[in-house]
């Protein structure tokens, strides 16, 4: 996970910056070619894992690495199931199942930028994200490291630009209230 999240007052560069990439997309592009999958294939596929015609890892000195989303999705949709090793200690590109168990996707679901007021929502149980608002092509999937984590693998000042930012996030334990 990347502490960097002050996404949103960058939105329209980062726009700009994904529209690059979709106009880059081929519509022609075999929905099951050899280069569309995020994982590697020692992970085995599984169905509704993301893949590179859905989605675009994005690169900023400032930010750290994030994901976009290349297509719409509507509130309440599956956004994406994310796989990973389980492990007993927390990495940069964890999320915290239950308590001492963590599971590790430094391909994908660890780029996931934090949001205080994110457009998607985290299943850990069945390893899904939801959308909790419409996103539109272009937008950065966010969701709330502190609706997961009892404690980050590292605190950091959140500067998301959200009405309801949290300021310091350090995990579940230690959420403040706005
Ligand atoms: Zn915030």
């Amino acid at each position: 996970m990347y502490s960097a999240a002050r996404i949103f007052q960058k939105i329209k560069s980062w726009r700009a910056f994904s529209a690059a990439f979709l106009r880059n997309t081929s519509p022609s592009k075999p929905l099951f070619g050899t280069n569309e999958r995020f994982y590697p294939e020692q992970i085995q596929r599984h169905r509704n894992e993301p893949t590179k015609l859905q989605f675009a890892m994005i690169s900023d000195p400032k930010f750290g690495e994030g994901i976009v989303s290349k297509i719409p999705f509507h509130r309440g949709e599956l956004i994406f199931r994310f796989d990973g090793q389980l492990r007993d200690t927390q990495t940069l590109f964890t999320l915290q199942k239950k308590p001492g168990v963590y599971i590790e996707d430094p391909y994908f679901m660890g780029k996931i930028l934090h949001c205080c007021d994110p457009n998607a929502s985290v299943d850990m149980e069945n390893q899904l994200f939801w959308a909790r608002k419409d996103i539109q092509p272009g937008e950065l999937i966010t969701m709330d490291y502190e609706s997961t984590e009892d404690e980050l693998f590292r605190s950091f000042h959140c500067q998301c630009g959200a009405p309801t930012c949290r300021g310091r996030i350090a995990g579940k334990a230690a959420k403040s209230t706005p």
